[in-house]
Parts: structure tokens; sequence; C-alpha cells
């Protein structure tokens, strides 16, 4: 047996004709956070609603630990809690009254529901909160309560639409903290337009664009795309870029906004030792070198554009 708890097989969902989401195929392991990262409009909250089975795929299909989401929706839904974007919450009740009307909801049993919404408020920091009324609490902890209604009957698949979407610094550090600990004992899948998020939260990441996938591997391959053979030197008396196009290796030269020089090399030749030389020989008054990343934001801005470069093709 894999250990797979979510497998989305050619996923396609037509809105009137058009392919909001267009032949999305994925996997997620036991214990793994996976974000699912795209703009806005992408396809991510249409593909959430057809893993949990809210949503009928036009094509392809839905596994949740092995078990079919058209052929038996019950017990694979069972398998899942699920926060949509729109949080589900009865404001009119306390803490305690709605989590106990989720864990229903989520056909815990009666003798276990006590314990069930105990639980679910100690894992999401609710303990103090029990008898509040969900509309006085602040948008943070009505999140929380998101949450711990989608923990409730601890389902082996978590899914969270844009959990961080309105919240405050604090807030946001808070609620990523309790994915990364709920990521240890469930599988979580994330959708969120922030990148840096992925980076904190997330082992696999996944980058969709006007519903296709465009990137799909592990959070270290993602960060290795960042590191390019690319440097960044300040001079105090820079020279032109023909004399650094001179060096070994180098292979692009340009001037930065800030007045820097930004370098490229070929993999296999840093230039480093080169360019330090050059300097003292021709007093160009080095003051820094250092390698430039490239920000996360330009790495998403290359895959999506690849894409519809490789479409216009
Ligand atoms: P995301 O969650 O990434 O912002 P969505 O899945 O909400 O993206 O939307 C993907 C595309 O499908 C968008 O172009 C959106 O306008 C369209 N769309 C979403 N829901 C509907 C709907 N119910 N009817 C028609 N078009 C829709």
């Amino acid at each position: 047996m894999n250990n797979l708890t979510v497998e989305a097989i050619e996923l396609t969902r037509l809105y009137g004709g058009r392919e909001a989401v267009s032949n999305v195929s994925f996997s997620v392991k036991q214990g793994e956070v996976l974000g699912f990262l795209g703009p806005n409009g992408a396809g991510k909250s249409t593909t959430m609603k057809m893993l949990t089975g809210n949503l009928a795929p036009s094509a392809g299909s839905v596994k949740i630990c092995g078990i079919d989401m058209i052929e038996n929706p019950k017990e694979a839904k069972a398998l899942i809690g699920y926060l949509p974007e729109m949080r589900p919450l009865y404001k009119e009740l306390t803490v305690d009254e709605y989590l106990t009307i989720a864990a229903r909801l989520h056909r815990v049993s009666g003798k276990h529901i006590k314990k069930a919404v105990e639980n679910a408020k100690e894992r999401c920091g609710l303990m103090h909160m029990s008898k509040r009324l969900i509309e006085n609490l602040s948008n943070g902890y009505q999140q929380r309560v998101g949450i711990a209604q989608a923990i409730i009957h601890s389902p082996m698949v978590v899914i969270l639409d844009e959990p961080t979407v309105g919240l405050d610094p604090i807030q946001i550090r808070d609620i990523r903290a309790l994915i990364r600990e709920i990521g240890g004992a469930h599988s979580v899948i994330l959708s969120t337009h922030i990148l840096p998020e992925v980076e904190m939260v997330c082992d696999h990441v996944q980058i969709i664009d006007k519903g296709k996938l465009v990137f799909n591997g592990g959070i270290d391959v993602l960060k290795r795309q960042r590191v390019g053979n690319k440097l960044l030197i300040g001079f105090s008396k820079a020279p032109a870029v023909e004399e650094l196009l001179k060096i070994n290796g180098v292979t692009e030269a340009e001037v930065t906004d800030n007045n820097m020089m930004r370098v490229r090399f070929a993999e296999a030749e840093a230039p480093h030792e080169a360019i330090v030389q050059a300097s003292v020989k021709n007093g160009w008054g080095l003051y820094q070198i250092a390698p430039d990343q490239t920000s996360l934001e330009d790495v998403f801005v290359q895959l999506t554009y690849q894409d519809a470069a490789a479409e216009a093709a």
C-alpha cells in the first residue's frame, strides 16, 4: 500500500465552455504540507472544490486515501476537513456550540463529541474562548475556529483555501505555525497567492496559472531556482561594463538601479577571485561582492511567463 492521501488525476473543469482548470494531476503524501500557489483567478478554488467533492470535475477524478470521490463520495468526504475561502461560521453561536455542531456534521459519534471539541480547541489555541460568541472574536481567532472545525473529526486530509487572507502579521504568524503543526499528523493542502507563505509552511509546492500546473516540486527545488549564477558587486570607481566582460567566466554585466553592478557567469567558471584581482590592479575600489538571489516573486513570474511563451510558440 502506498501512503498517498490525495490523488488528483487529470482534473479539468469547464465554466461555460472555458477551462478554469485544465488537466491537472498531482498527489500528496501522508504528513506532507502542499502549497497550491497561483495568482487570483488561476484556478485554485475550483481545484480545491473538486478535491473536496463540492464541485464535480468536467473530466478526471479524485481519490482520497485510495477512495474515489465520485464513486464513494460519503466515504471520501469523511476523510477530509475543509476550510473554504469564505469561512462557514455561525457567528451568533459560541465557540463550543459551533464546534459541537461541526463535530455532529462530520459524524463524530455522540460519546466522542466532547473530547473532539476539546482536542480541536486545544490544538487551535481556543481553550480560553469556549464561551465567547464567534462574532465577538478577532479575525485571527475566527480563522482558528474555522481551522478547528476542519480538524474536529481528525481527518486524513485538511484543505485550507487562502487561510491567512485578511489577517494581521501576528495572526498570520500564528496561523502558519498552526498549519505546520497540523501537517505533522495530517496531510495539508494550502492554497495561497503569497509566495513567502509557501516557503515558510510547505514541503512541496505546485504553481497553477491560467488553470494549468506550471511547477510541481519540492520547496528546495523552488528555492534552488533562486540562486542563479549571479553576483552583485559594489565599486567606488566602477569600471565600464566592457571591462568586466573581459574577465574570464563573466558572460553578462549590467549596472543596477542603485549603482551596483550585476554580473552573470558560466556555471563552471566562478569569476569571484578574478574580479577581486582586477579591481585591486585597476583601482576600482571594490567594497562589496555577494551572490545575487532572484526573489521568489521573480521565479514565479519566470515560471508563469515560460508557460505563456510556450503557449504562444
Ligand atoms: P483562484 O481561486 O485561483 O482565484 P478560481 O478557481 O476562483 O481561481 O477561478 C478560476 C477561473 O474560473 C476564473 O477565471 C474565474 O473567473 C472562473 N470561475 C470561477 N468560478 C466560476 C463560476 N462559478 N462560474 C464561472 N466562472 C467561474
